[in-house]
């Protein structure tokens, strides 16, 4: 998904108080900080299901049968869920779907069942008979109500165009059970067969390819929708109203060609034919990288629809009708919502703590079409701009948090930050394996899905390299490094210099942020005679290396070609004097992180030695309320997650131990 971007907090208010289309265009180049409203709603109810209880079966096929009614904003729907048991005996089978659904009859195979709707969203149904490992079964449910959010940028949502109704949805991440009972789950896919009715003037729009249009009643017409390749829960998608229709195609190096669908307003047509012209080049641009369009016996499109951003959903993107312009202003978005079809949609986030892989790739993939189209240095640009994004939504309401297992899902961290760690992947590996990883991405997870240890293992398998220090600090931990660098450089011999260079990392340990980020650092040097790259192996706080050029050094710069997420500053060479084990810091080392802690916290110690070690907390009346470690520790870096779930909110003292130091942290608990 990928939302355009506002200036502020008091622009992103706005935006929620205006209507859409009246809303002035901002700076059309990045990813927006706000969340569609109803998941503002439901993560301030109840969150997402970090912890999820659908197990026991493998959903086969749906088949979903729902009738849209703009006229009261209702829906009346009968699904059919086809799916077969993983365990040895399986007696109930946890789903879900909103409660404010009614459920009018169920069946399992044709028999009533019985089953538990409750707040906010689980339903749970007693099997009439218990399964074997590998028995299917089909649960049948009618239910109907009023989808929550309705009227507004809900999962399902009716609005209106220029007095037109249009119903449209956008479930992504826990949607779908607003408005059909699921497994709701990014990991599980299946076919389904969609049969949306709806007003009879509209055109209902849905996955897959379009098998019949009928008239079930007077006045109405049902739209049947059959998506044949694996398909997740989030991407099924309905958009209804009075679209015009146009068609273009794309066609393979092989000759096979690909519909390419638009559903538009009508009064948005002729400037569509404008943003969309070069689509087809796109496509064969990803295809020629990534292998080929992942639905080619089906479709690609974009329907319209009132949001102001888009989404991947599979076959056909909803795209914001505001993004429809004419002048292209949004191309990037066209761009990014169609790299889904790729990432997110063939290769899908295992789960919502991994929708990095979903919005970091698609980020990058914004970033690789403009160094195709524009060159190097576009592409640079469109890096640095990121970067830019990244650091000032860290600055603001969102903070800093790692990527994996995100506190805001659709911020710069999870989005900007996601594609410069592919960014740098591709510096770590190289071309040759960084282009290898995409096509074995694919073969290994196609109309499957992957979590963040999957890409970690397949990167380490294409690259035959360990990479358990980027993925630590990078993917696991937050932030980045903020370098302070210098040099210095004597003559050797008649025709040579010795460049020394000095690299010290400054970052606070703020939020998970490492005390040092390995990484490989580029230092150009231009010569009176020429120009040399060095790679220097950066992993300890302050540093010193030297190396042998040709010629004397007129100029040295730090990541010429700017492929680390960092800032730089040159503020003269430093000599680093002794090098303890863990050079640039002597003695204990005590952090924390968040602080105020709500009410977990992050607490991390680095030892220069192995040593006795107590880590205990004291509330202020001095009493002793944990201790977390009491006995000999290794040298290094040790992180201990503390939750402090038990005690009261207020002030704690954080107090590490050695045989000579003796260090105190407040950390504030705030509930
Ligand atoms: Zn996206």
């Amino acid at each position: 998904m990928a939302t355009r971007m506002m200036a502020s907090i008091a622009l992103l208010i706005a935006f929620i108080a205006q209507n859409l289309t009246a809303l002035p265009v901002q700076q059309p180049k990045t990813y927006s900080e706000l969340p569609p409203k109803w998941e503002a709603q439901r993560i301030a109810q109840v969150g997402w299901d970090a912890t999820d209880d659908e197990t026991g079966y493998d959903v086969l096929h749906y088949n979903i049968e729902i009738r849209f009614d703009p006229s009261d904003e209702s829906v009346s729907g009968h699904v059919d869920m086809l799916f077969a048991s993983t365990e040895a005996t399986l007696t109930q089978v946890a789903m879900h779907l909103e409660s404010n659904m009614d459920i009018d009859n169920l069946e399992v195979d044709g028999t009533p069942a019985t089953y538990t709707h409750s707040y906010p969203d689980n339903l749970t149904i007693d099997l009439p008979q218990a399964m074997n490992l590998g028995d299917s079964a089909t649960v049948s449910i009618d239910y109907h109500g009023f989808p929550l959010g309705g009227g507004g940028l809900g999962a399902l949502s009716f609005s209106e165009h220029m007095g037109v109704p249009i119903i449209s949805s956008l479930s992504e991440p826990e949607g779908a059970r607003l408005w059909w009972p699921c497994k709701d789950i990014p990991s599980e896919k299946s076919t389904a067969r969609m049969v949306w009715t709806v007003p009879g003037q509209f055109f209902a729009t849905g996955n897959g390819l379009l098998q019949s249009v009928i008239s079930p009643e007077p006045g109405w017409r049902s739209y049947e929708w059959l998506e044949n390749y694996p398909i997740t829960s989030y991407l099924i998608a309905v958009t209804a109203t009075n679209f015009a229709y146009w068609q273009d195609w794309y066609v393979t190096t092989s000759g096979d060609s690909l519909p390419l669908d638009y559903y538009i307003y009508p009064e948005d047509s002729a400037l569509s034919l404008v943003d969309f012209a070069d689509l087809p080049d796109v496509i064969a641009f990803f295809a020629s990288v990534f292998g080929e369009y992942p639905f080619m016996d089906e479709k690609y499109g974009h329907a319209a629809f009132p949001f102001g951003g888009a989404m991947e959903h599979q076959t056909l993107t909803s795209y914001g009708a505001s993004l429809i312009t004419g002048t292209n202003a949004y191309h990037w978005i066209m761009v990014h919502e169609l790299s889904h079809q790729w990432w997110g949609d063939l290769v899908t986030c295992g789960t919502w703590m991994d929708i990095w892989l979903n919005e970091g790739f698609a980020v990058y993939c914004d970033a690789l079409w403009i160094e195709y189209d524009e060159g190097w240095q576009a592409f640079q640009n469109r890096m640095n701009y990121f970067k830019n994004s990244y650091f000032q939504s860290e600055q603001g309401w969102q903070g800093r948090f790692p990527i994996y297992d995100p506190e805001y899902m659709w911020g710069g961290t999870v989005y900007e930050k996601g594609g410069w760690i592919m960014h740098m992947i591709r510096y770590v590996l190289g071309e040759e394996d960084f282009w290898d990883f995409f096509l074995e991405w694919r073969d290994r997870y196609a109309f499957d899905a992957a979590v963040t240890a999957d890409l970690q293992q397949t990167l380490e398998d294409v690259s035959g390299e360990d990479l358990d220090w980027f993925f630590d600090e990078w993917v696991y931990m937050a932030g980045y490094p903020e370098y302070e660098w210098g040099w210095q450089s004597t003559p050797y011999g008649a025709d040579s210099s010795i460049v020394d260079v000095s690299i010290t990392q400054v970052q606070s340990m703020l939020n998970q942020t490492p005390l040092v980020f390995t990484m490989p650092v580029e230092i150009g040097v231009t010569t009176t005679v020429g120009e040399e790259v060095h790679t220097l192996w950066n992993n300890q706080r302050e540093q010193n290396f030297s190396f042998m050029v040709a010629g004397t050094p007129t100029d040295v710069e730090f990541d010429p070609d700017n492929w680390i997420l960092k800032t730089a500053e040159e503020t003269g060479y430093v000599f680093v004097p002794t090098q303890p084990t863990l050079p640039g810091y002597r003695g204990p080392v005590l952090g924390l992180g968040p602080n105020p802690a709500n009410p977990n916290t992050q607490i991390t110690y680095i030892l220069p030695t192995p040593q006795q070690v107590t880590l205990s907390i004291y509330n202020l009346m001095g009493q002793k309320v944990a201790t977390l470690v009491d006995g000999m520790q290794p040298a290094g870096l040790t992180q201990i997650n503390w939750d402090g779930g038990s005690q009261a909110s207020g002030i704690y003292l954080v107090r590490l131990e050695t045989p000579t130091e003796r260090i105190t942290r407040k950390l504030t608990i705030l509930k």
